[in-house]
């Protein structure tokens, strides 16, 4: 395709539900911030390594970027005063697409977003585990006035709208009319182009909810064209009672569903990978459009209660059970704990013995001064197994994502697409780059039923990255978690330059993206 051929009408579409009346022009005007004169026109990159996103083979060729959009894929030579980019011995692909971050407030203070484009992502998903930004309208708004260097879209949360419905009594089930606010709620924010329905079931809001509320408000969201994602209500010994009622909420609904960072968190149920599969391989049979994401660490991070399933946090039977079940205090990590800071970095196990009580006495001493102190309290827990991760990574229907963001306190917010690259392709051969590469573009791009983001080809968004098959690794620690990855080279946001030889550009020319990957438009 050459660029004279090139129409913004097949570019951008804009969104009727936004505007009452929309018209190709106003979108236009959206992204005429990216169309300044000191950039060029377009560029070639040449002699990459095209890993295209879908899984297929690489391949080299040269490609030109127009603008925003790839517009020529082969041997393509440099027209007159063309600038060129050498990608030889690089791998060229998609930008990647973190459909489980959560930089919804880190990207207002930090909008070059340096620990994510790093990586090479180049459109992060909010809204995550039930909590997402609300009016939703308002946050893609102060989204579009910050100038961000990447893509941004978001769920709405169930948590979020709960609230909303039911103020501070929500430790109950919802009543009828509460359910129908809840859905009024929930259609608002699919108009205001929410992606579709998020729930963090193991949560203190969501977790009250019933299947049936689920149910009815993943309708909705189906009906408006979204889809539900949902960190289950266990991931612990009770994982596979999760799963099952996860799989019967996209049955009733229709909808496709999207697992969050699917994981065997407890000693109960580590190494029981295939048997997990196995129930979702026959959902998949039957139909359902199940699809799951992970991130490549042994170790999650969450709010120091998440720790407790039946919720009796003061209770030293069920605190000494859960201890248990994650192979003991040395196994919790201590990352945030405001009424004592120097707590952070410290295991449950060390902070017994130096108070010289137990480790349970020590836990609910933590949920007492954290409650009084109505504390930010969050744990790293180390209780998943690598064979467990493997397991679910070589399943085709699984795919990368952090599950981090901009200011993570675990180091799967700067090293999660890098470590994938490094860790589980180059060194232990867990997936082949095209394959990983798939999973981190393509494959969430189809899970949110995007066609012109997550893949290389003619007409496609030019969201690009170039990396170093051969050296890219994280690098970020649970000591040091916002340590850079190495071995990206350059990244591109909708066909500029965002990251250049291990430094942010400076460009901010990321859009919010709405429902099929297109830029939302908010003018006027
Ligand atoms: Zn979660």
């Amino acid at each position: 395709m050459t660029f004279s051929s090139f129409s913004f009408e097949q570019i951008l579409i804009p969104r009727k539900t936004l505007r009452a009346i929309s018209v190709p022009l106003f979108a236009v005007l959206a992204l005429l911030p990216l169309f300044s004169p000191q950039r060029p026109r377009s560029f070639l990159i040449t002699d990459a390594r095209v890993a295209d996103g879908t899984g297929a083979p690489l391949y080299k060729a040269n490609v030109r970027v127009a603008l925003s959009h790839v517009v020529g894929i082969g041997e393509l030579q440099p027209e007159k005063d063309e600038p060129t980019i050498d990608a030889r011995g690089l791998v060229l692909a998609p930008g990647f697409i973190d459909i489980h971050n959560h930089s919804e407030d880190g990207l207002v203070k930090d909008p070059l977003a340096e620990t994510q484009i790093a990586q090479g992502i180049t459109t992060l998903i909010v809204g995550a585990d039930g909590d997402s930004p609300w009016p939703i309208i308002a946050w893609l708004r102060s989204i579009e006035q910050t100038h961000t260097s990447l893509n941004v879209g978001t769920f709405a949360g169930h948590a979020t709208i709960r609230e909303l419905a039911m103020h501070k009594d929500y430790k109950r089930a919802a009543a009828p009319p509460e359910i129908r606010q809840m859905e009024q709620l929930l259609s608002q924010a699919m108009n205001q182009q929410a992606l579709g329905l998020s729930s963090g079931l193991e949560y203190d809001v969501g977790s009250y909810s019933t299947t049936d509320e689920l149910v009815a408000l993943a309708k909705m969201a189906a009906e408006n064209g979204g889809i539900y994602m949902t960190h289950i209500r266990d991931e612990a010994d009770k994982s596979f009672d999760a799963l099952k009622e996860e799989i019967t909420i996209a049955e009733r609904a229709h909808i496709p569903v999207e697992h969050s960072h699917i994981k065997l968190g407890t000693v109960g149920v580590q190494g029981k990978a295939a048997a997990y599969i196995k129930i979702i391989e026959d959902a998949r049979k039957r139909g359902v459009d199940f699809l799951a994401d992970c991130y490549p660490y042994d170790a999650w991070h969450a709010d120091l209660k998440v720790l407790v399933p039946d919720k009796q946090y003061t209770n030293p039977e069920s605190v000494a059970k859960a201890l248990a079940d994650v192979g003991g205090a040395s196994h919790i990590t201590i990352v945030e704990f405001s009424p004592n800071p120097s707590d952070a970095g410290h295991t449950l196990a060390d902070l017994a013995k130096s108070a010289k009580i137990s480790d349970v006495e020590m836990y609910i001493r933590l949920i007492r001064e954290g409650d009084a102190a109505n504390a930010e309290a969050t744990i790293i827990g180390h209780s998943m197994t690598d064979s467990d991760i493997k397991a679910f990574y070589q399943q085709p229907w699984v795919m990368v994502a952090s599950d981090g963001g901009v200011a993570a306190l675990h180091p799967r917010g700067a090293g999660t697409f890098p470590r994938v690259l490094g860790l589980y392709v180059r060194e232990r051969h867990w997936l082949t780059l095209p394959e990983a590469i798939r999973k981190m573009t393509s494959l969430p791009a189809q899970r949110l039923g995007w066609k012109d983001r997550g893949v290389i080809r003619e007409g496609a968004f030019a969201d690009l990255v170039i990396f170093n098959p051969d050296t890219i690794i994280d690098r970020s620690t649970y000591a040091n978690p916002a340590a850079l990855p190495t071995g990206v080279e350059r990244v591109f946001v909708n066909g500029v330059l965002v990251w250049d030889a291990g430094k942010p550009t400076g460009e901010r020319p990321g859009l919010d993206l709405g429902r099929g990957g297109h830029p939302i438009e908010l003018l006027n």
